[in-house]
C-alpha cells in the first residue's frame, strides 16, 4: 500500500488504465452489456470521489432502485458498486466480471474438497470487501437490509443468437482525448437477442472468505482474518491521511511477483523501485546484491518459494541438490525428446555462477531432430483473439477467432522468402474461414515441415476445425478437403481431444526445439520468441553479417510488407546488436496510445504468448469509430508484427543450422 498510494513515485507494473485492461479482456462490454438487463438503472457516471457518493446518496434517499457504479463510503474505505439492488428484502451488491462462467450455480466457486476455487478467490474477496462495506454503509443510515453479493459474468453455455454484437458498442474519445465506450441510448437488451450473461449467487464464497482464519495471517499483516485484513489497511489509509509513513512489509517469497519494480531495480522514466526500497530496508541489499541474479529469475522454478523460505536469494547459493528430485521425477523424464526442466534451470544456474560464460547449444541433438525435417520448411505465427462477448451468431463466450497469419518459406538451398499473410477486417465477419482457406493455399504447395511457436497454433486449429464441423459455408467437398488439412497439421486437443491422431505433418513447436537445445544468457528465465531473437542474433556473427545488409525485402528475399532493402541488424551503443521488435513502430500506438505498452507486458509471457498488442489493437478496430487512414496504418503496423515473428522463427532455424555445419 506504501507504494500503490504514492504512484508519482514508484513504478507499478499492473495497469491502472481500467478501460485499456478492459478492452484486453473485453470487460468494458460485458460491463455495458450488464447494466442493459436493468434498463430503469440510474448511471453514476462521476469521477470524481465526493460528487459521485453525493449523487448515489441522493438517488438512494430518492428511492432510486438500481445504481450503476454506486459510490458508498464507510470510514476510509470507498467503493464504487457495479450494480446495485435495493428490494424491500436485500440489498444485491452486484459485480460485473469478465470471468467466464458455465452455469449460475454457486458450486463453480468452490473446488473438489469444498475450499474457494483459487482461481475465484480474488474475484470472491472483492465482492466480500464490497459487501463488507455496504453492510457499514447502509447500517450507518438506519437501512438494515441484508446485504448479499452476486456476481455477473459471460455464460460459456450460453451461444450469441445475433451477429454483430459489438457494433452496439462503439469506442469514442472524450474531450480530453481519452477513450471510452458509448452504447446508443435507444438499445435494449433484447435487441441483443439472448442474454450472454449469468448471476451466480456469491454469498456463499463470501461467507467462505469471512470466516477464513487460514489465509490472512501473513508474517507482517497485523489481522487474522479478512475483516480483520480491512481494519487494518484502513488504518494504514487513516496513517497515510494524517501524513505519517506507511511501515515497509516483511519481505519474503511473494516478493518474487512484486508489481512495484523497474528493470533492475534501477530508477527507470522517473519511476523508483519499491522492492529496492524494501531490500534495502529489510535485507540491507546494497548494489552488488541489486546485480546478482535471482532464484525468482529462475525459468519455471515451482521450488521458488521453499528455497527463499531457506533465506537463499540468489542464484549461486542453489545448488544441484535442489534438482536431485526433479530429475529423477519420471513425469520430468518421460519426454524424452526434451531437455527435462531441472537441467534447463541448471543451465541457467550455471551461467550464473560464472560457470561458462557462451550459450548453451546441444549441436548433436538438434541435428538428429533436424535431419528428420522436410525441406522446404514453413514458419508460420497466428494472431488471434477469443472476445468475451461473441461477435458472430451461435459463438460462445471467448470463442477463439483468428484473424490473422504470416508465413516464412525457408529452401535447403538458403533462399529464404515471405511467401504468405493473411489480415481478415474483421468488421461483421469471422475472418476465421478465410483464414484456414488462405492457409490451405499457402501451406499445399508442398509437403514441408510447419513450425509454430508454442501451441497456440496449434489451438487455434482445432478451433478452427470446430467451426468448420458446426457450420461451413463451404460446399462438402471443400469442407471435408479443409478439415483433412487441419487434421494433417495438428493433434486434437481441447473439446476435440481424441477425435483424430496426430499425423505426419503435424506442426512442429519450435518452442520447444529452443527449451531442448539452446540457451543465451541475455534470455534470462524466459523462452519467448522476443528474448530468443536478439539472443541468437547476439550469438551469431554469420547472422549479423548477413543482415546487415540490406537484403530483405529485396529479391533476393522478399518480403510482402518491404519493397526495399531493409537491414535487420542495427547495434546499440554497447555494440549488442538491437532488439528488431524495439525497431518495429508499436502497433496502435497513436490510437491507444502510451498504455499499449502496459498491455503488452501484461501478454508478453511465455505462458500467454506475445499477440496481446495484436489482438487488443484488432479488438479496437471492431469497436472505434476511425479514420480510413487511421485504420490503414493499424493494419500495415500489424502485418509488420506479424511477419517479425515468422522471421525471426526462421533465423532461429538459420543459427542452428549453422552451427551444425561447423561440427
Ligand atoms: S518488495 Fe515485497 S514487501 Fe515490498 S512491496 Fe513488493 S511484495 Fe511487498
Amino acid at each position: 500500500m506504501r507504494f500503490a498510494l504514492d504512484h508519482a513515485h514508484y513504478a507499478n507494473q499492473k495497469s491502472e488504465n481500467p478501460f485499456l485492461l478492459a478492452l484486453a479482456d473485453g470487460g468494458f462490454q460485458v460491463g455495458e452489456m450488464a447494466k442493459l438487463h436493468h434498463p430503469l438503472g440510474k448511471d453514476c457516471k462521476a469521477k470524481d470521489n465526493e460528487v459521485a457518493l453525493e449523487e448515489t446518496n441522493r438517488w438512494i434517499e430518492e428511492g432510486e432502485s438500481v445504481i450503476f457504479e454506486a459510490a458508498l463510503k464507510s470510514g476510509f474505505k470507498y467503493i464504487r458498486v457495479d450494480i446495485l439492488e435495493i428490494t424491500d428484502t436485500e440489498i444485491r451488491v452486484i459485480e460485473v466480471k469478465s470471468k467466464s462462467v458455465k452455469g449460475s450455480g454457486s458450486e463453480q466457486l468452490f473446488g473438489k474438497r469444498g475450499k474457494i476455487d483459487s482461481t475465484w478467490r480474488p474475484y470472491l474477496e472483492d465482492v466480500a470487501f464490497q459487501v463488507c462495506v455496504a453492510r457499514e454503509y447502509f447500517s450507518s443510515r438506519g437501512i438494515n437490509l441484508p446485504v448479499r453479493g452476486f456476481l455477473m459474468c459471460p455464460d460459456k453455455t450460453k451461444t450469441s443468437s445475433i451477429d454483430g454484437l459489438h457494433e452496439h458498442f462503439i469506442i469514442r474519445r472524450d474531450h480530453r482525448g481519452r477513450a471510452f465506450c458509448d452504447v446508443n441510448s435507444e438499445l435494449t437488451i433484447s435487441m441483443l437477442g439472448e442474454s450472454m450473461m449469468s448471476v451466480v449467487d456469491a454469498n456463499l464464497g463470501i461467507e467462505a472468505v469471512i470466516s477464513d482464519t487460514e489465509s490472512y495471517g501473513k508474517e507482517g499483516w497485523e489481522c487474522t482474518t479478512f475483516e480483520g485484513a480491512i481494519h487494518w489497511l484502513e488504518d494504514l489509509l487513516k496513517m497515510n491521511d494524517r501524513g505519517l509513513k506507511i511501515p515497509y512489509l516483511p519481505v519474503g517469497h511473494h516478493c518474487a511477483s512484486c508489481s512495484f519494480t523497474t528493470p533492475n531495480e534501477l530508477t527507470a522514466e522517473g519511476k523508483i523501485s519499491g522492492r529496492r526500497e524494501c531490500f534495502e530496508r529489510g535485507m540491507q541489499w546494497d548494489q552488488v546484491e541489486f546485480e546478482k541474479p535471482k532464484v525468482w529469475d529462475v525459468w519455471n522454478l515451482r521450488s521458488k518459494r521453499a528455497i527463499i523460505e531457506e533465506g537463499r536469494w540468489f542464484m549461486h547459493e542453489m545448488t544441484e541438490d535442489d534438482f536431485k528430485q526433479d530429475l529423477t521425477d519420471p513425469t520430468e523424464l518421460s519426454d524424452q525428446d526434451e531437455l527435462p526442466r531441472a537441467q534447463r534451470q541448471w543451465i541457467q544456474i550455471s551461467a550464473s555462477r560464472g560457470e561458462f560464460k557462451d550459450v548453451y547449444l546441444d549441436t548433436e541433438g538438434l541435428e538428429k531432430k533436424i535431419s528428420k525435417f522436410k525441406w522446404p520448411l514453413h514458419f508460420i505465427d497466428f494472431e488471434t483473439t477469443a472476445p468475451a462477448i461473441p461477435f458472430y451468431k451461435g459463438y460462445v463466450p471467448y470463442q477463439g477467432v483468428s484473424f490473422q497469419f504470416s508465413h516464412h518459406v525457408l529452401h535447403k538451398d538458403g533462399t529464404l522468402k515471405h511467401a504468405g499473410q493473411f489480415l481478415g477486417p474483421g468488421l461483421g465477419n469471422d475472418p476465421t474461414y478465410a483464414f484456414v482457406e488462405a492457409l490451405y493455399e499457402e501451406l499445399t504447395q508442398d509437403d514441408g515441415s510447419v513450425f509454430m511457436y508454442s501451441h497456440h497454433e496449434n489451438t487455434y486449429l482445432n478451433y478452427a476445425h470446430s467451426l468448420l464441423r458446426a457450420s461451413s459455408p463451404f460446399d462438402d467437398v471443400k469442407t471435408k478437403n479443409l478439415l483433412i488439412f487441419l487434421e494433417s497439421l495438428t493433434w486434437s486437443s481441447g473439446a476435440n481431444k481424441g477425435l483424430w491422431d496426430a499425423g505426419d505433418r503435424v506442426m512442429i513447436d519450435m518452442a520447444k526445439l529452443v527449451r531442448s537445445h539452446f540457451w543465451h544468457p541475455d534470455m534470462s528465465g524466459s523462452n519467448s520468441i522476443k528474448a530468443v531473437l536478439p539472443a541468437v542474433l547476439n550469438a551469431s556473427k554469420e547472422l549479423q553479417v548477413k543482415y546487415m545488409e540490406p537484403i530483405y525485402g529485396t529479391s533476393a528475399m522478399p518480403s510482402l510488407n518491404r519493397s526495399e532493402g531493409y537491414s535487420w541488424i542495427v547495434r546499440t551503443s554497447d555494440g549488442k546488436v538491437e532488439d528488431p521488435y524495439a525497431l518495429l513502430p508499436k502497433i496502435g500506438q497513436d490510437s491507444l496510445g502510451e498504455d499499449l505498452l502496459t498491455i503488452e507486458r501484461l501478454y508478453a509471457d511465455d505462458k500467454v504468448g506475445n499477440g496481446g498488442a495484436a489482438m487488443t489493437a484488432w479488438s479496437f478496430m471492431q469497436f472505434a469509430q476511425m479514420a480510413d487512414e487511421e485504420r490503414r496504418e493499424l493494419l500495415e503496423a500489424l502485418k509488420h508484427y506479424c511477419e517479425l515473428d515468422t522471421i525471426a522463427m526462421a533465423f532461429i532455424m538459420e543459427y542452428f543450422l549453422i552451427e551444425i555445419s561447423k561440427q
